[in-house]
């Protein structure tokens, strides 16, 4: 049976690239029937921490990769890795130095099938007697980690690149423990637009605080890592009926549109890119809103009041439609939406339009008081068609007319279009509110 796992350090946050490994090794494992394993590289007490633990299991859950049986944590196999080093020093593979237990290099070369890179070759002479085990007792992790996956029956190794050079000394214990070889791939980094690595404190690299909290949704997140550093082959395009296996068209590129169930049916390790592949964010963001345009509208408003807090009533749900199609992410929602439901004081200088003066502006909102009830069928281009009428009926600029309706519903510099924000207040509310805003005007 294939087994796959990932084995993070809980010594951070849930990473993007941890993220985009699980999907691999997940997506694998269920392309053969097989299972997803979680290891918990937690050797390194000092710096462990159940929060981030915590995190990389909830991170995993919310992308839906989640993993098959019990955790193993390493912090609870001492044992069993002081046992092999034992073996090893009673088979003469390993020695004690300066309190340490080292691995003797056998010579030879080093060669293995790496399922991204094809045959990859080490010459033992570049590799040098290693620590297997410190003076205290804890083991390193190139054996801890052979142990474990030896012992867990991991059959593939699919890790980030940065693991490449591990892997001959891996293999070098392995072979000295008479244990059967994991296949090995190591996939590409995921690096800056600059090429350079992501880094914990600048670039956006927390599944929690920089996609889940900004209000991705997890299945765009899962479809744009697949796509870093791998693409359907031409041939083999598979093309089903619905929506799954479209192509997003963006302004610079198109994209594939797949889901978790599609990436078991396509997804080719094998064909991933050798060199880093770099993350995009607008990409991303692109993949977001597709997403969050194929959402319904009574879906779309459960998930934000689950995001941003429980808001219900029509004029937020009408706020949410009108917001929609704008909307690449949650947080782009403004977090202070209090402004619909009651209306905010602001300086009344702020409803004159900066090329205009008081005058004019009263002018624009009480035309708009006279014209607002004549509509008929209250809709958003009805209005917009009474806005135009009131600008070109009584000689006035745009901005008299669409900045000041606009400030007087929500009291905002920057807001939806006041047509938008007449619909969605509805017209009693709006009336209201430009009495009120000539009252400012008019003391
Ligand atoms: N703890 C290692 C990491 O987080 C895992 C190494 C491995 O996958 O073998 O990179």
């Amino acid at each position: 049976m294939v087994t796959t796992r990932i084995a993070p350090s809980p010594t951070g946050l849930f990473h993007i690239g941890t993220a985009r490994t699980a999907l691999i090794n997940y997506i694998f494992a269920k392309q053969n029937n097989g299972e997803f394993l979680l290891r918990m590289e937690d050797t390194d007490a000092a710096r462990n921490k159940s929060e981030f633990e915590d995190d990389i299991k909830s991170g995993l859950e919310w992308l839906g990769l989640t993993w098959d049986g019990d955790i193993v944590y390493q912090k609870n196999r001492t044992k069993r890795y002081l046992d092999v080093v034992d073996a090893l020093v009673k088979k003469e593979k390993a020695y004690t130095k300066d309190g340490a237990i080292w691995f003797k290099i056998p010579e030879g070369t080093i060669i293995f099938h790496d399922l991204i890179r094809g045959e990859v070759v080490f010459d033992g002479a570049d590799l040098k007697d290693f620590v297997i085990m410190r003076s205290d007792g804890s083991p390193i992790f190139y054996l801890s980690g052979v142990v474990d996956d030896h012992d867990s029956d991991i059959t593939h190794v699919i890790r980030g690149e940065e693991h490449l050079s591990n892997t001959p000394k891996q293999i070098v214990l392995l072979q000295a423990l008479e244990w059967e070889l994991p296949t090995y791939a190591h996939v590409p980094l995921i690096l800056n637009a600059d090429r350079s690595k992501m880094s914990k404190r600048k670039d956006p690299v927390s599944i929690t605080h920089d996609f889940k909290n900004k209000g991705y949704l997890p299945e765009a997140l899962i479809n744009y890592l697949a796509l870093l550093g791998w693409h359907e082959s031409e041939t083999q395009k598979h093309v089903p009926s619905n929506a799954e296996g479209s192509k997003l068209k963006t302004k610079k590129s198109e994209t594939e549109i797949y889901n978790l169930n599609t990436l078991i049916k396509i997804y080719d390790v094998s064909r991933m890119q050798h060199g880093g592949a770099i993350f995009d964010r607008e990409k991303l963001e692109n993949m977001n809103h597709h997403y969050i345009q194929k959402m319904g509208d009574d879906e779309l408003r459960e998930k934000l009041n689950a995001y941003k807090g429980d808001i219900k009533n029509d004029v937020y749900n009408r706020y949410v439609s009108i917001t929609k199609p704008r909307l690449n992410k949650f947080s782009d929602i403004a977090n202070d939406t209090s402004w619909l439901n009651n209306p905010v004081d602001h300086d009344p200088e702020l409803l004159v339009f900066k090329k205009s003066t008081k005058d004019t502006t009263l002018k624009a909102l009480n035309a708009i008081l006279t014209n607002l009830p004549k509509i008929v069928t209250y809709e958003v281009t009805k209005i917009v068609d009474m806005l135009q009428e009131v600008v070109e009926g009584n000689n006035l600029q745009n901005g008299d007319v669409f900045w000041s309706a606009r400030v007087a519903l929500s009291g905002l510099e920057k807001s939806p279009p006041p047509a938008e924000l007449m619909w969605v207040l509805g017209r009693e509310e709006t009336i209201m509110r430009i009495e009120r805003a000539i009252s400012f005007l008019n003391p």
